[in-house]
């Protein structure tokens, strides 16, 4: 039995985990959950998996919580908040394993924490492995804790890898849906309209990672987790571009062969994967090879998605680049869905910021966190 702690559990793919979670009581149990800001799911996630230990954003949530639980005479659950709750979630002793699917930097001490803390890590967080990455893989090399990514692209590149040495790893290819965007003419990109940006082809996902798969710079962001997760240099992490999202990265080996992980498009089977590492429990998640008509896959187009020039240049300088890299997006995205700039303002941005960045490798996660600050103010400085 493995007793688990979900950060960011009311979000898409904490969501995802509680359902394998409810499909598999006999291997998996809930221990803590850190929900952020939806107060009703937390206290219906509360009642329905009886965690000892929930978190939320703030002390007023949590109090509001701690009430409605004590209303419903649902006793032994502490409600703690902030990021010293979600810490104590990632850390709490019982812990097997944590789900670290909190999106941004916000999840990034408890991670860091967690990892410390010798637990193995299911990450779904891929800004954590951006902003943080030479920090997070030193301490897990140093507690031996396994990094399990969740992120479908790495997921499929970890188990791909599980068939040769590092040595022999030619390239790591990283297939791109390519988005909304992918056929739509570069003189168009200014009319784009967030409704636009946020129907995305072939998966459901948050608000901002669906605008960073239609910039591209989703992909951007993986390929440093890739460098970081998989231990290679940015020029060995290449990008294909492969609409049917079927085959869900490949990696090539110096001998020539190339292997790819297919599977359905949902983000349970990645889930499944980390949380059963190294074994694979039987399940539901078939893929019908008859349905399979063709592959496509093609070179991405650099100039209309400026964003992934941009990630190998980051990925090139590292350290405070990558944080600057993700930072500023962040606050671009916010910026483009609140209609207060066009969709190529988002790359303009981001080159802006890291223009301005000056070349360091914060060595703590404290010194992260200052320069994600900084990437932010010089992101809002040159925003309308
Ligand atoms: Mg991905």
């Amino acid at each position: 039995m493995k007793r688990l702690a979900i950060l960011g559990s009311t979000g898409s793919i904490g969501q995802s985990t509680l359902s394998i979670v409810e499909q598999f009581p006999d291997r998996y149990q809930v221990a803590s959950l850190a929900a952020g800001r939806n107060l009703d799911e937390a206290f219906a996630q509360t009642v329905r998996w009886r965690p000892s230990l929930v978190s939320l954003a703030t002390e007023e949530l949590a109090a509001q919580l701690a009430q409605r639980l004590k209303t419903a005479a649902i006793l032994g659950v502490e409600v703690v908040h902030g990021t010293e709750g979600t810490v104590a979630c990632a850390t709490l002793p019982e812990v097997d394993f944590v789900v670290s699917a909190i999106v941004g930097v916000a999840g990034l001490e408890a991670t860091h924490a967690a990892i410390l803390a010798g637990k193995p890590i299911g990450l779904a967080n891929k800004e954590c492995m951006v902003a943080a990455g030479e920090i997070l893989t030193a301490a897990a090399r140093e507690t031996q804790v396994p990094i399990l990514p969740i992120d479908s692209e790495h997921n499929a590149v970890h188990q791909c890898l599980r068939v040769g040495q590092h040595r022999e790893v030619k390239t790591i290819w990283l297939t791109a849906s390519g988005g909304p965007f992918r056929q739509t003419p570069l003189a168009d990109f200014a009319q784009i309209t967030p409704e636009q940006a946020l129907k995305h082809p072939t998966w459901v996902m948050g608000r901002r990672i669906t605008i960073d798969s239609a910039t591209m710079l989703n992909k951007g962001l993986e390929i440093i987790e890739a460098c970081r997760l998989f231990n290679v240099p940015p020029a060995q992490v290449k990008v294909t571009v492969h609409p049917q999202s079927t085959v869900h990265s490949l990696v090539e080996y110096i001998d020539g062969s190339i292997l790819a992980q297919i599977s359905v498009t949902d983000m349970r089977l990645p889930i499944l994967y980390a949380l059963a590492y190294p074994e694979r429990p039987a399940s539901t998640l078939t893929f019908d090879l008859a349905a399979l008509k063709h592959l496509d896959f093609e070179q991405p187009d650099f100039e209309r998605f400026p964003c992934l020039r941009l990630a190998y240049e980051a990925a090139e300088k590292g350290g405070a680049h990558c944080i600057a890299l993700n930072a500023a997006d962040e606050i671009a995205v916010e910026a483009f869905l609140d209609r207060r700039i066009p969709f190529m303002g988002i790359p303009r941005t981001i080159e802006r910021v890291l223009a301005a960045t000056p070349e360091a490798h914060p060595a703590t996660i404290a010194e992260v966190l200052a320069s994600d600050r900084e990437a932010r103010q010089t992101a809002r400085a040159l925003l309308p």
